[in-house]
């Protein structure tokens, strides 16, 4: 197949163009860099079954040549990077989902959105199924992110709907592993450089909100076989193993022993959900996927992957 991937230089955007090259389809992707790096797609610059298009999926877009699976990537994930570019994050979701889903529907290709668990907001619900509806703050610090996903998500089951577009609805949990941005302040990647650098890791508030952490390379296998499913609502993709931000913390520097950096309680960033974890029983039942990558094995690949380009210690 020929698959068009926007934000295909991004972290989860190069991982994705890696498993559809190994099943031999061809892609193209679309990136305007504005949080992807070059250096996450160097590998493929000589694999004539990849190119990539410098465009801002939010101007219009023509593509040339047919189109048979059409994956939404793109955007700022990060609360850093979001908050950085508020409205760059509102469009792409918005003008970018829309734009996107009309090529799909001129191209006659099949539609993936990338959503995320941000949806559900700082939920009331502990795990979070799919039917759960969330609790947003609509104008918070993470606002330009959380509702412009749920317009995406609105837009999307729109086309499915009017249009008979052909789209699948993904619900993404924190996702991590090597070729993360060491700068944009997830906490994986952040404890992990400031702990080779035996500086402090910086926990915000007390630790003890949740997060449920999923390896990349479990995570794309998910996003793969929704798109080759024959179910149109959302899916949640992550990892249900829950634990608190401090038990990561102190997973990461026991994975580091070496290290020097001691835990340094900082002010809790406003609207920061207090827990998160996917009730993943359809992604299960519908796609007979789950991760196998557990937490201790996944953090281990990545620090192995950034101690030599990272790592003082
Ligand atoms: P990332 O920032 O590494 O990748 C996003 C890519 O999209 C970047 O390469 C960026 O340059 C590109 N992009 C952004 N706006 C664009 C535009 N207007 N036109 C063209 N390209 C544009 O982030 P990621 O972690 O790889 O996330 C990918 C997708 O998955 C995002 O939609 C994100 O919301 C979603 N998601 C990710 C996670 C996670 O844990 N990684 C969790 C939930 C949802
Ligand atoms: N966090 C932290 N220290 C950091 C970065 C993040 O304690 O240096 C916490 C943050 O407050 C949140 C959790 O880790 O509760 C996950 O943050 P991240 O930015 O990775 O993504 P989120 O899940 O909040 O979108």
């Amino acid at each position: 197949m020929r698959i068009l991937i926007s934000g295909a230089a991004g972290f989860l955007g190069s991982y994705l163009s890696d498993l559809l090259l190994s099943q031999g389809h061809e892609i193209v992707g679309v990136d305007n860099f504005i949080t992807g790096r070059r250096e996450n797609i160097a590998h493929l610059s000589s694999n004539s079954k990849f190119s990539l298009i410098e465009r801002d999926v939010t101007d219009s877009l023509e593509i040339d040549g047919p189109i048979d699976r059409l994956y939404h990537m793109a955007s700022p994930a990060s609360p850093k990077g979001y908050v950085k570019h508020q409205v760059a994050t509102l469009k792409v979701n918005s003008q970018g989902t829309w734009n996107l889903l009309e090529l799909a529907l001129r191209k006659k290709s099949r539609f993936l959105m990338a959503s995320t668990s941000e949806c559900y907001g700082d939920p009331q619900v502990n795990p979070q199924p799919e039917s759960y509806w969330g609790n947003v703050n609509s104008i918070g610090m993470r606002s330009m992110y959380d509702e412009a996903k749920r317009f995406s998500e609105a837009c999307t089951m729109a086309y499915h709907r009017e249009r008979g577009a052909d789209t699948r609805l993904i619900r993404i949990f924190n996702t991590y592993g090597p070729r993360m941005d060491p700068y944009d302040g997830r906490v994986v990647i952040t404890f992990i450089r400031q702990a080779l650098n035996n500086e402090p890791l910086t926990v915000f508030g007390q630790g003890q909100q949740t997060r449920s952490l999923c390896y990349v390379t479990d995570l794309v296998q998910g996003i793969n076989l929704t798109m080759e499913s024959n179910f149109h609502e959302p899916i949640n993709l992550g990892n249900p193993d829950e634990a608190t931000i401090l038990q990561i913390a102190k997973d990461i520097l026991e994975l580091i022993p070496q290290s020097k950096s001691q835990i340094e309680y900082k002010e809790m960033p406003p609207d920061d959900p207090t827990r998160r974890c996917p009730d993943i029983s359809r992604a299960r039942q519908i796609l007979g996927w789950q991760p196998r990558i557990g937490r201790k094995e996944g953090l281990k690949k990545m620090i192995d992957f950034y101690a030599p380009r990272l790592g003082h210690c």
